[in-house]
């Protein structure tokens, strides 16, 4: 039976995992950390159950694409979906102090759009015609969109701003749209259309939450690894990478095991991948892309328990700017249902997403001994987040009892991401080379994984290591799971 050793539990890791096993590869999947599942892992304090890196899923209505990908890969039995406010599942709040209300469905978002700002209905037209030919032009995104749809004109080299300014859209609706790619950590004119079609596209037809949030998807995946006789192996980080004549032979672990292997599926940020082969395990050229790719943006993270309900949040996401013109995005009460359904303490979860400059003063400091000027720069970063949401929602003065936060060093510390990049390396349209990283290189039988070489996102993510397995069994799974029943 043919070896492959996968470096880390995140969704891409364990959705190649589970592809792998089922297609007679005997798995072991190595994992830095105590707990599974990367940007999806959850963690405890007291009654709450705070998410790291999930929120949403994007495509998550019945017969959307996610319910489609847990549905091949043998987990959405095990799933409990939690419904947003169609009718508004995205709360914009406008800089007049009014707010703009979005449904769930392409069309429907469409057609409340050109309601609210009925002299631009031709551009906001114009921008939906270019979205739904974006998502055709990939077939397998094709699905989101009716038979037939035109594919989209501009595939690689236009931002979302450039396309919204093609479309004659005003800056106030610019800003409205734009701001959706603050889901993805990044804006609007940095932004790839293609990037925002995917995430944002399959974000507009219907994001959902999961009973349990991120452990909702990685649970299941464990247990339909270790049903396939795979292995996850925890505090077992990948220490090094051994290969010769272009040929990786085993992963080596932290506990000093060597994992002999026929493959090696690197699923954690490039830099990573790149410190574990050494020198001349890429090309130069790839080399140099990791090292002077920017990553992409950060996140503070704040969690609030209150004393009661937040009252008129509505069950939706909330997008917001913030004094600076940083992108804020809050919800309540998002996914921290504790297992077994019960409804969930009140709480408030916020996050604003921020330069990763911002804590490099501490970047080199241990978790745990940080100094007090960090920890003071945290508590202002938690005062500030707080106060902007109260003021969008004055219910919430008085009701915050106690607050926890995380910061891109928690991001970096959990999951090994360089700079506490929430989406791996910047998938900006200025960003050294215009192409995706390619999922091999130098060494024959490396392959590489993850958000930063495909799409972030649960979707994105999962997506790309579907396409990953593919091209090493041969076999077109993308058609078994869009023909799945989601
Ligand atoms: C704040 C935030 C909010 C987000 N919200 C959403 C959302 O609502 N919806 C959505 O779709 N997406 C969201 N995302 C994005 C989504 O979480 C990620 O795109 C996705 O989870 C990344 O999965 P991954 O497998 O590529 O990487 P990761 O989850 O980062 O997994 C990498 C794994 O590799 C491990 N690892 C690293 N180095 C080693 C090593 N040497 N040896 C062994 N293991 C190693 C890490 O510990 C980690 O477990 C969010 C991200 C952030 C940061």
């Amino acid at each position: 039976m043919p070896h492959a050793v996968i470096i880390g539990s995140g969704l891409s890791g364990l959705t190649s995992a589970v592809l792998l096993a089922e297609h007679g590869w005997q798995v072991t999947v190595l994992e830095a950390h105590a707990i599974a599942g990367g940007l999806m892992q959850r963690f405890r304090r007291g009654p709450f159950w705070f998410d790291t890196g999930f929120h949403f899923i994007t495509g998550g209505a019945p017969g959307g694409i996610f319910r489609k990908l847990a549905s091949r890969l043998g987990i959405l039995e095990a799933m409990r979906f939690l419904p947003l406010d169609e009718a508004r599942q995205f709360r914009f709040h406008l800089p007049s102090g009014s707010e703009f209300c979005m449904p769930a469905g392409i069309d429907q978002a469409e057609l409340a759009l050109q309601a609210h700002w009925p002299e631009q209905a031709s551009g906001i037209a114009l921008f939906f015609a270019e979205l739904r030919g974006q998502l055709a032009l990939n077939p397998w995104l094709g699905s989101l969109v009716a038979p037939g749809t035109a594919p989209g004109q501009h595939p690689h080299n236009q931002s979302v701003s450039e396309t919204l300014d093609r479309c004659g859209i005003s800056e106030l609706l610019k800003d409205v749209l734009g701001s959706i790619t603050g889901i993805l950590a990044m804006r609007a004119e940095r932004c790839p259309l293609e990037l925002f079609s995917a995430f944002g596209g399959t974000a507009i037809t219907g994001s959902w939450r999961a009973e349990g949030g991120g452990e909702a998807i990685i649970k299941p995946l464990i247990e339909r690894l270790k049903a396939l006789g795979g292995d996850l192996l925890l505090k077992s980080a990948a220490t090094r990478i051994h290969w010769s004549d272009k040929t990786v032979s085993a992963v080596e672990d932290a506990q000093g095991r060597i994992h002999a292997c026929d493959l090696a599926i690197a699923s954690c940020h490039p830099a990573e991948i790149l410190r574990l082969t050494g020198e001349g395990g890429m090309r130069p050229s790839l080399s140099e892309r990791i090292r002077d790719t920017p990553d992409s943006a950060s996140a503070v993270l704040v969690y609030a328990a209150l004393s009661k309900p937040a009252e008129g949040l509505g069950s939706c996401h909330h997008f917001a700017r913030n004094a600076a013109g940083a992108d804020l995005y809050f919800i309540s009460p998002s996914n921290f249902y504790p297992p077994g359904g019960h409804a969930p303490p009140p709480y408030l979860e916020a996050m604003l997403w921020v330069h990763p400059d911002q804590v490099a003063p501490w970047r080199d400091s241990a978790k745990g001994r940080r100094s007090d000027d960090y920890e003071a720069w945290k508590r202002a970063r938690e005062t500030e987040i707080l106060a902007d949401v109260t003021a969008l929602h004055p219910a919430l003065a008085g009701t915050i009892q106690r607050v926890w936060s995380a910061t891109p060093l928690s991001i970096e510390y959990y999951v090994r991401s360089r700079h506490g990049a929430a989406m791996g390396l910047s998938h900006d349209i200025g960003a050294i080379g215009t192409e995706p990283i390619p999922r091999r290189n130098r060494l024959r039988n490396l392959c590489f994984a993850g958000q930063s070489i495909g799409h972030p996102g649960v979707v994105g993510c999962m997506i790309s290591s579907v396409i990953l397995v593919e091209s090493i069994i041969g076999k077109d799974l993308r058609s078994e799971i869009l023909a799945a029943k989601g």
